[in-house]
């Protein structure tokens, strides 16, 4: 993407919480609407312990620079792009990003499949999210352990056609799951990697 900001070696967008979800929706409703849809827009958002772990895997670094998205999930790699004097324009926690999206996508009624946290989060998680935002649709979830192991979810996550496949299976095992299973989720509008959101939104 143009416009990065490159942070130890970690390209990071110069985005806002409400441009990164209008990105993130525009990108997921440009692809379920299509006949012969890309892979789905793909957000990642590193705080800074993922940052850090990127400087001893290289794998995380090339994952940030494919994703469509890398929003920064912290002040600290905020407070580093400013003292380098390429400033970013604020923290971006993903889990706003995640509930700007979802608010956007309840508006129209669009699906959402949730992958990850302890069995029964993800489902739990579902059924607040309906409550609090009326007209969306979570269409399937699966746990982050057995369920998310099985090599055929990508597919059966595709075939629910979701406008946004939310995935928190904590790092780095959520961002290499997603980036692995791109081609897999074809079908899917977007894919944003959230951590431990499941667990907020599950209570
Ligand atoms: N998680 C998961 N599968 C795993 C490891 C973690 O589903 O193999 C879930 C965990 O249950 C939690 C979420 O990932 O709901 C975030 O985990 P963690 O707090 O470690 O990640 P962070 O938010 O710190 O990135």
């Amino acid at each position: 993407m143009s416009g990065r900001i490159s942070i130890l070696g970690m390209d990071f967008d110069p985005e806002t919480v409400r441009s990164a979800a209008e990105k993130t929706v525009d990108g997921a409703l440009k692809r379920i609407g299509a006949a012969c849809p890309p892979r789905p827009f793909f957000v990642v958002t590193p705080n800074p312990l993922i940052l850090s772990n990127a400087l001893k895997d290289g794998s995380l670094r090339e994952i940030a620079a494919a994703a469509d998205l890398c929003l920064p999930d912290g002040v600290g790699i905020v407070g580093a792009a400013k003292r380098q004097g390429t400033p970013l324009p604020c923290r971006v926690p993903g889990i706003e990003v995640g509930e700007a999206a979802l608010s956007f996508l309840a508006r129209t009624g669009e699906r959402v499949f949730i992958v990850g946290g302890a069995p029964g989060r993800a489902a739990e998680a579902g059924v607040r999210l309906m409550d609090k935002y009326p007209g969306l649709i979570v269409c399937g979830t699966a746990d982050g352990y057995s369920e998310s192991d099985d090599a055929s979810l990508p597919e059966q996550i595709a075939s629910a056609r979701p406008a946004l496949v939310v995935v928190c299976l904590g790092s780095p095992k959520q961002e290499k799951w997603a980036y692995a299973n791109l081609e897999a989720l074809r079908g899917a509008g977007a894919v944003i990697c959230l951590g431990g959101a499941v667990d907020v939104w599950s209570g």
